[in-house]
């Protein structure tokens, strides 16, 4: 006759156990052609499983060899097991080994996914086959919500998914009562009738009986093997469905299966997905609202900039910011700005000087900064008036006793703004009419509460500080000269009636660049900080997926059962991983959303810029965290062997 479909040749497994090996079957010869039915007896611990296991591609023979139709098993690789599983082996396990998680149509389903059957046919087959097994109105239930014989029919439809050429049943009566049991051997019997090779594992010769082979198994030998029944016919298995395993069109009906299930899994366990999403939820809010914050403030400085114009340059004594000497260098003069002021590319000049002084106003006194400015002041700054107006430039040539002051100071003196004007404030010891107030101004973090007082700087140097020299001198560029060619001239004038370089020079333009760098910094420097908590976040992610992986090794046995690809595994704990990290990302984008509603409404001046970018850039990050920690735990779920997977409890 023609070669058998499976045939074992000198087969030995032996297990590694402690510091040597255990033997558990040697030298195994057997061959089971097409449309048998075999029962494989021997008493408990005598191999059954074990080369019940090597049969359907679940383990591999230490020695010997296993051809299938011919084809040598330790040619393939696992893709090729897992395919040889799928489209030819239908497993019976003596505990159903059903996913608990998934209705009986779903688990009857499950075969298919890993074929890349369209969900449609999946869905018309597995309900198909249950109601031939009589199961027609448990399809949705879960195996839970069955009997033993129920589940163990449940577990036949799933063997039969994919064709079912070759069913194995491992025990498949242990666990049912006889009346279930008789069932199961009855539809057993009616699949081998149908075509199917039947190979039923048991220690029960009552079982044993109702096949046409039974191959008797001691100690890991085969002691006998006589036939019962008739010959096989040599008939071909039913319906077995056409199957395609092209890969492209079923790649992705396998990763939106993965995702389901993925999100099936998320479902089951809220709350510990919810805890660990929380870390990532926390640490994209973090990042999110930083950024965002960063954009918001480095808007807000840009516009204040915009406003004051980048064509004006300011002019200091020393040499930079923060220059302890500065206070000391007197060379920076009023003739200084009247010779700028006579150049054709100033469009104005006003001189600056400042001081603290004290206030008083009848019985009230206070500490304000004092700044002698000129009548250009209030426009060169973007400054409004609340009430009354600027001083004039006569009152500078004056030297005018009049000042204007700011909301704090008005509040500090007097009621409102109007009540203000006209009324005398004694600056040190001079009298000082107040000619207008300034409104409040919106600072970019927190509330100033400083007094400023603005003065004409002739008065403030004259009669209040009595001093010749400057402190600053701001100059606006006309305006069809650039801001660069310009300061170079100033600084050209000012070193030739200098002698030397004691000042220097700040454009608007260079402090907007500044500011522009100092934010990016910034934002750079707490986006670190915040990527930490994104990595403790993922972390954490990774340690739920490793207990989750753990929990599920029964799972993960189950499907390799029955086709997954080792890539199926890989996949569904991955995108398990990335779902939920993704979800935190979302979660996290919200939340930095609304608390910085919420900030807004508590504090004035606080302004969050979200950009599309940042807020894409938070989702992909997120779902690269879940990708990056989910590998490791992902991995280890997909290089389980079927076996150890399914053997473990
Ligand atoms: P049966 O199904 O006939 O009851 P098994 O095939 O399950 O027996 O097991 C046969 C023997 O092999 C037992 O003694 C068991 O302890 C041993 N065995 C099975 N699997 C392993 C393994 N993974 N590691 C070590 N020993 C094993
Ligand atoms: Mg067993």
């Amino acid at each position: 006759m023609d070669q058998p479909l499976l045939e074992l040749r000198g087969v030995s497994r032996s297990f590694a156990e402690g510091d040597g090996t255990v033997t558990v079957l040697r030298d195994v010869d057997l061959a089971i052609r097409a449309g048998e039915m075999v029962a494989i007896v021997g008493p408990s611990g005598s191999g059954k499983s074990t080369l019940m296991n090597l049969l359907g591609c679940l383990d591999q023979p230490t020695d010997g060899s296993y051809r299938i139709a011919g084809e040598d098993t330790r040619t393939l690789d696992n893709d090729a097991l897992a395919r040889l599983r799928r489209e030819h082996f239908g497993f019976i396990f003596q505990r159903y080994h059903l996913l608990g998680d998934l209705t009986a149509a779903d688990n009857v389903a499950m075969p298919s996914v890993y074929a890349g059957t369209p969900s449609a046919a999946r869905e018309a087959r597995s309900h198909a086959l249950l109601t031939r097994l009589g199961l027609a109105h448990r399809l949705d239930y879960r195996p839970s919500q069955l009997s033993g014989g129920q589940q163990q029919r449940v577990s036949i439809a799933r063997a039969l998914m994919n064709g079912g050429q070759v069913i194995l049943a491992d025990e498949p009566t242990g666990a049912l009562d006889s009346a279930s049991g008789d069932e199961v051997l009855d539809t057993l019997q009616s699949l081998n009738d149908a075509g199917h090779t039947v190979i039923i594992v048991t220690h029960d010769m009552h079982v044993a009986s109702r096949a046409r082979r039974i191959v008797e198994i001691a100690d890991g030998r085969i002691k006998a093997d006589r036939r019962v029944g008739d010959e096989p016919k040599a008939l071909a298995p039913d319906a077995s469905p056409a199957l395609t395993d092209s890969s492209s069109g079923t790649v992705w009906l396998r990763v939106i299966e993965a995702a389901r299930m993925a999100g099936i899994a998320m479902r089951t366990h809220k709350m510990r997905t919810f805890l660990t999403m929380l870390g990532i939820v926390i640490g994209i809010a973090s990042v999110v609202s930083v950024v965002a914050l960063g954009e918001g403030s480095r808007q807000r400085i840009l516009k204040d900039i915009s406003a004051i114009g980048t064509n004006t340059i300011e002019i200091y004594p020393g040499n930079g910011f923060g220059d302890m000497r500065a206070s000391a260098i007197q060379t920076l003069t009023t003739r200084d700005a009247d010779a700028l002021s006579g150049q054709p590319f100033v469009a104005s000049v006003s001189p600056g000087v400042s001081t603290s002084l004290t206030v008083r106003y009848r019985n009230i006194s206070a500490t304000a900064t004092i700044s002698g400015v000129s009548e250009r002041f209030a426009d060169v700054r973007g400054l409004s008036l609340a009430a009354g107006r600027w001083f004039s430039s006569d009152a500078v040539t004056r030297r005018a006793q009049e000042i204007v002051i700011d909301d704090n100071t008005r509040k500090t003196f007097f009621g409102s703004a109007d009540q203000a004007l006209g009324k005398i404030l004694v600056i040190g010891n001079v009298p000082c009419r107040v000619v207008g107030v300034t409104i409040k101004k919106q600072t970019t973090f927190g509330s100033n509460d400083s007094l400023n007082v603005w003065t004409p700087y002739t008065t403030a140097m004259t009669r209040m500080l009595g001093q010749n020299y400057l402190k600053s001198i701001t100059v606006r560029v006309a305006d069809n000269v650039s801001t660069g060619a310009a300061q170079s001239a100033i600084e050209n004038l000012l070193k030739r009636r200098h002698g030397r370089t004691d000042f220097y020079v700040n454009n608007m333009d260079t402090i907007r660049q500044t500011i522009e760098s100092t934010t990016a910094t910034m934002t750079l420097l707490i986006s670190m900080i915040a990527v930490i908590s994104l990595v403790v976040g993922g972390i954490g992610v990774m340690n739920i997926m490793l207990v989750s992986v753990a929990e599920r090794t029964r799972e993960i046995g189950v499907r390799m059962a029955v086709g997954a690809r080792r890539g199926d595994i890989l996949m569904q704990f991955l995108l398990e991983a990335a779902l939920v990290c993704l979800t935190g990302g979302i979660g996290g984008v919200l939340l930095a959303w609304v608390s910085s509603v919420a900030f807004a409404q508590m504090v004035s001046g606080f302004s969050m810029v979200f950009s599309t970018a940042s807020i894409v850039g938070a989702l992909l990050c997120s779902s690269a965290i879940g990708l990056l920690f989910g590998y490791l735990p992902a991995r280890n779920a997909a290089h389980m062997k079927p076996v150890d997977a399914l053997a473990r409890e």
